[in-house]
């Protein structure tokens, strides 16, 4: 979560992007193999994606679509238990998501329903920091991980779609 854009209290009384349904369970955060490793010797399970990619694995206890689930790193009380420094790359840089679209490229977007991101000037914020600052650690992580590129989703708006840069299909 860019804590330095919106205000941490804001993230404290939503958790959205710590709470998924089976709908949006394609949503958890790749985990680096590092990250995994660590995980699992927590004791918590992982769940394997079809293209081989790990994350953490959530327990369902029906067929309910919208039965939510929690991240079983989150605490309810205090957020998440691991270091901000520490935690998957795609949580310490939501919502901004890297993504592909129907022909493959490569896209910046950010979820579009994030609470924080409802006014104009936190949104302008955002994109600004997506393609300045962040831009170059978003292109290096999207060439170490592949994996990790997600199918752009409508929830997602583009900010910008990035040229010569293959994504391949995953999840
Ligand atoms: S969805 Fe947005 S407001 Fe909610 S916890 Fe995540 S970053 Fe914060
Ligand atoms: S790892 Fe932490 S920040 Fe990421 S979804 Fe789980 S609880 Fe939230």
């Amino acid at each position: 979560m860019l804590t330095h854009i919106f205000s941490p209290a804001t993230c404290a009384q939503c958790r959205l992007c710590c709470n998924f349904c089976q709908r949006s369970a394609w949503e958890t955060p790749f985990l680096e193999p590092e990250l995994a490793a660590l995980i699992v010797q927590n004791g918590v399970p992982l769940m394997t994606r079809p293209n081989g990619s790990k994350s953490f694995a959530l327990h369902f206890t029906s067929n309910d679509p919208e039965e939510n689930c929690n991240c079983p790193l989150l605490d309810t009380a205090s957020g998440c238990t691991l270091p901000r420094e520490k935690r998957p790359f795609e949580c310490r840089v939501w919502p901004i998501r890297l993504m592909h679209d129907e022909q493959h490229q490569l896209c910046i977007a950010y979820y579009s329903h994030c609470p924080a991101l409802q006014t104009p000037d936190t949104r302008q914020k955002l994109i600004h920091y997506a393609t300045n600052e962040l831009l170059p650690i978003l292109l290096d992580y999207a060439e170490r991980f592949p994996k990790s590129i997600r199918p752009l989703d409508h929830h997602y708006s583009i900010i910008r779609k990035i040229k010569n840069a293959a994504a391949p299909s995953v999840v």
